[in-house]
């Protein structure tokens, strides 16, 4: 069977394991280098970028996750967790630490430290209907490399055409919570992903 870990040292762990869950995967929770050797997959969930960075470190799990990552194990990374896949990132702390992987530059907190959530129908490719996008101070994604795959962008308002889901061969993200609302189709996606992979 499938396992997919949730990286568990800080955010919405519960709302990614529930999903995956929905989807009919074995789920993991990983906080060490031992959980993360059993997963066929990861999911790096929304919450605070740089305690994250800070904790992998701590916990031995930087190295171990760029290894993986490295050789190819799929990645879906929600809002803190694409900042954590990404490249470059603007507006991080100065000791902002990420695991890397995705040619993208994202900057924190995009939308306005007033903007502190908002949601709305977001197009997806690969997605028949809209998903539910639930925003939670969120990155965008300024400019991607080559290789990387546009999935959604923001449709209207003041962040129109602003990118908010990319994929780049195994990895995946996006600036929003699909884990928050009930509709799994966006973890039906990398779940497929990981079968394919
Ligand atoms: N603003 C957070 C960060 O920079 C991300 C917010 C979230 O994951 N909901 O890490």
């Amino acid at each position: 069977s499938t396992t997919i870990g949730v990286f568990a040292l800080q955010g919405d762990v519960r709302e990614h394991l529930a999903a995956l869950e929905a989807v009919g995967v074995t789920t993991l929770t990983v906080r060490r280098p031992e959980e993360l050797a059993r997963c066929d997959g990861l999911v790096i969930p929304g919450g605070e970028s740089t305690t994250m960075g800070k904790l992998a470190r701590i916990f031995g799990l930087l190295d171990p996750l760029r290894e993986r990552i490295a050789t190819g194990m799929p990645t879906f990374g929600t809002c803190a967790g694409m900042i954590m896949l990404a490249d470059r990132v603007l507006d991080g702390t100065a000791d902002q630490e990420t695991i890397g992987g995705l040619d993208i530059t994202v900057r924190r907190n995009a939308f306005g430290r007033q903007v502190h959530s908002f949601e709305g129908p977001l197009t997806m490719t690969g997605l028949a209907e809209p998903v539910h996008a639930v925003f939670i101070r969120a990155p965008w994604v300024e400019s991607v490399g080559d290789d990387v795959e546009v999935l959604a962008r923001v449709e209207g308002g003041e962040a129109h055409g602003r990118i908010v889901a990319v994929r780049q061969g195994n990895l995946m993200a996006t600036s929003f919570h699909p884990e928050v609302g009930g509709d799994a189709r966006v973890h039906r996606s990398f779940v497929d992903l990981v079968r394919s992979a």
